[in-house]
């Protein structure tokens, strides 16, 4: 069984019927619970709770204070290639895009490295458009073991791999896996992304279960908000992940909230998603999984981001680039979309320090 057949069970079950019958009763018995089930979460993620929003906030702040104390880690993405065999509409790399492609050299990455540790992050999120042709494993390997000169942390954000590819990797020094589903509605899904690997939906789904069995430390899902109706998605995310952090138990499972940001080509978002939305969300999600980790990217704008930091954000990424190689040649191409929080990672610190939180650099050592 995988993630997959759990979902198959939510099939016909009316959201909307569901949602229309929620109480201001049923979602304070919810926000008092120790321990929430999959209809508590639900509760919180109607609009009716956003009514009692500032109870979810309290109770998520404790929570996470519980758990995590207040530390937040912060990362930096590299973006070394830009090549996309995929069409997904909404993202400056598909391949319909003209736009100027490059893989970075290992010496581009070397230079790009320097640059990124010398603001003192060790934690490093590798991105790559998907091509297995222009990014191939071995690429990969390589590339990781520049990193791995520079940082102690290395998650990778590429195209599925099967499971022996991601013990590669693993064996090269990668410890971490982001990838996000975009979406859970198959249908919709199946719409966003007609061409190329990424049609294939349930091989994406099962991919953190692939790195899972590879013994992959961290493990992070998300959707794209705006792609789709909001609860339902943010709930199956919730829902994933609660799984996966029951079926891998030595792994740290956690969630992004990427809300659409503007990027080239003419793809409007179905829905904006409103600050007070994200805000709910995260609650949530804190209070139906105590212990998960919650990353804030510099898609959000540098007060937002400030505001979130209570709320149990553990993880943000600081003075990011989404252009390949961005760090030695930044506004010299087209990034994977716009960022809103240009500031350093010294402002970052600074910004973490002001709300009474400690700016991590590295949360492990690799043994
Ligand atoms: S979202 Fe990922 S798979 Fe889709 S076009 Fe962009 S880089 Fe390619």
């Amino acid at each position: 069984m995988t993630f997959y057949d759990v979902k198959q069970k939510y099939n016909g079950f009316n959201f909307e019927k569901y949602i229309g019958n929620i109480s201001d009763e049923m979602i304070k018995n919810s926000i008092q619970k120790e321990i929430l089930d999959s209809m508590d979460f639900l509760n919180l993620l109607s609009p009716k709770a956003s009514n009692h929003i500032e109870q979810m906030a309290q109770k998520a702040h404790e929570i996470s204070v519980k758990y995590f104390g207040k530390c937040i880690l912060l990362y930096a993405p590299l973006y070394v290639s830009n090549f996309c065999i995929n069409n997904c509409v909404y993202c400056a790399f598909s391949t319909i895009n003209k736009i100027k492609r490059e893989v970075l050299s290992f010496e581009e990455i070397e230079e790009n490295c320097k640059i990124i540790s010398s603001y003192g992050l060790r934690h490093i999120l590798l991105v790559a458009g998907e091509s297995n042709t222009k990014t191939p494993i071995e690429y990969l390997k390589k590339c990781v073991e520049i990193l791995k000169n520079y940082f102690e942390g290395i998650d990778i954000e590429i195209y599925p791999l099967d499971e022996s590819s991601y013990k590669a990797l693993a064996d090269s020094g990668v410890d971490g896996l982001t990838i996000y589903q975009e979406t859970y509605n198959e249908n919709l899904y199946k719409l966003l992304h007609s061409n190329g690997e990424k049609s294939n939906y349930r091989y994406r789904l099962e991919t953190c279960e692939r790195a899972g069995r590879a013994n992959y430390r961290n493990l992070n899902v998300g959707v794209l908000l705006g792609l789709n109706d909001f609860i339902s998605d943010i709930f199956f995310t919730g829902i994933h992940a609660k799984y996966l952090q029951a079926k891998f138990q030595s792994a740290e499972i956690g969630i992004s909230f990427p809300r659409l940001r503007p990027t080239v080509g003419t793809y409007q978002p179905k829905t904006l998603i409103p600050d007070k939305n994200l805000i709910q969300a995260i609650c949530a999600i804190r209070l139906f999984i105590n212990r998960i980790n919650i990353n804030i990217s510099t898609r959000e704008s540098k007060k937002l981001r400030n505001n979130l930091i209570p709320l149990g954000i553990t993880k943000m990424s600081a003075a990011s680039s989404t252009e390949v190689g961005g760090y030695l040649k930044r506004g010299q191409s087209e990034g994977q979309f716009k960022v809103k929080d240009t500031s350093t990672v010294d402002k970052v610190k600074e910004m973490i320090y002001e709300k009474g939180y400690q700016p991590i650099m590295k949360d492990w050592i690799a043994l």
